[in-house]
């Protein structure tokens, strides 16, 4: 007998569509906002050496401990006020699981990631969106409107904001933790490109909840590493969802000899803000490219013409940058990475060339 096992599935699952990787070959990748520069070569053989040393007929860590506490260090902040999970995304979906549910609110700022609506429908919530303004800033009254509803238990703040890297300042982030009566994750994916940080404000409110990943400065997105930082009783909180052994050893000892090697990255770091620049003031003396301010390892332009078109005939060219499905706020936009040197020439010969044929 056959079953119709979609009926089966939980009512908000039903409308999720599953991620489809859209693969294109030989293509410069400039659409994932992953680190451009191959993997510091001194590092990988330390991790290489380590790797060699575990057990792997034993369970990791549960707790991640040698890891929180190279984070800890870098952060400076206890090892009890941090949580790590495989990617950014799995705890984000900690976050959600633990602080919300069937007939709750998460508030997001699009246009913005879209992992957290996924997340949020996963754990059953509904996602209300309070549009950024014009210019991509936060609309703080709106936003404020919302935040003090019993309903609603999570809002979100990216800072640089994915897609339109712009920050999200302290003040604006203080004045929701005060307001709001529930969590307000800070996402700060790309912390290490904007330098700024609502760090030193989980001191003073135990809402707040900041979201950081090695995938995007550290060269790791293929390893799964991402962890939070908050009030150590949010931290409790967060391990009631954790599945036990939910960090791998290979990605655990990974990431700790990132931490313990961050010098390796700073200059790979730097080079990607320098080219921010360069790239920024390419893009801008392109006929029919609007650029928006970066603090990200990312620009954000909006096009004369149909963006669709244009990063199709991007991909033809050879340069793989993201488009952003013409949504609220993102009509026409692209969402461009910055890659090493010789790709970002490319990728502003090629445009240059599309723009042309298209005016
Ligand atoms: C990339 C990203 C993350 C986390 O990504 P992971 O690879 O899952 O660590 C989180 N937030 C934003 C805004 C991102 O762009």
């Amino acid at each position: 007998m056959s079953r119709d096992i979609f009926s089966l599935v939980r009512n908000n699952i039903q409308g999720l569509q599953p991620y489809e990787p859209h693969d294109f070959d030989n293509v410069i990748k400039l659409d994932a906002n992953e680190n451009p520069y191959p993997f510091p070569q001194e590092v990988k053989e330390k991790i290489y050496q380590e790797f060699n040393q575990i057990d792997m007929n034993r369970y990791p860590d549960p707790q991640s401990l040698r890891l929180r506490e190279a984070i800890a260090k870098y952060t400076d902040l206890a090892k009890e006020e941090i949580i790590v999970g495989n990617g950014g995304d799995e705890v984000l979906q900690m976050l959600m699981l633990a602080f919300t549910g069937e007939g709750d609110e998460v508030l997001i700022a699009p246009p913005t990631f879209a992992v957290y609506k996924i997340a949020a429908a996963i754990a059953g919530a509904k996602t209300v969106e309070v549009p950024l303004n014009e210019d991509y800033s936060i609309d703080l009254e709106a936003l404020l409107a919302r935040v003090e509803q019993e309903k609603t238990k999570v809002t979100v703040l990216c800072t640089p904001n994915n897609p339109t890297g712009n920050l999200v300042s302290n003040e604006i982030v203080e004045a929701v933790c005060q307001r709001a009566r529930g969590i307000v994750l800070v996402d700060e994916a790309y912390y290490e490109f904007g330098q700024e940080t609502a760090k030193e404000l989980i001191k003073k409110y135990n809402n707040l909840v900041l979201l950081r990943t090695f995938s995007k400065a550290f060269g790791l997105a293929g390893l799964r590493v991402g962890y939070i930082l908050a009030d150590k009783e949010v931290i409790t909180q967060l391990n009631r969802v954790k599945m036990a052994y939910n960090m791998n050893s290979f990605s655990q000892t990974a990431a700790r000899v990132v931490i313990e090697n961050i010098q390796y990255f700073q200059p790979l770091i730097d080079k990607i803000i320098d080219a921010r620049s360069w790239l920024s003031s390419e893009l801008a003396q392109i006929p029919g490219i609007k650029v928006f301010p970066s603090r990200a390892n990312y620009i954000f332009v909006r096009v004369e013409g149909d963006a669709a078109d244009i990063h199709h005939q991007l991909v033809a060219e050879g340069v793989l940058v993201r488009f952003l499905g013409n949504g609220p706020g993102a009509v026409n936009c692209l969402r461009i990475t910055i890659g090493q040197k010789e790709e970002n020439q490319l990728l502003i010969e090629k445009l240059k060339k599309v723009m042309e044929k298209i005016n």
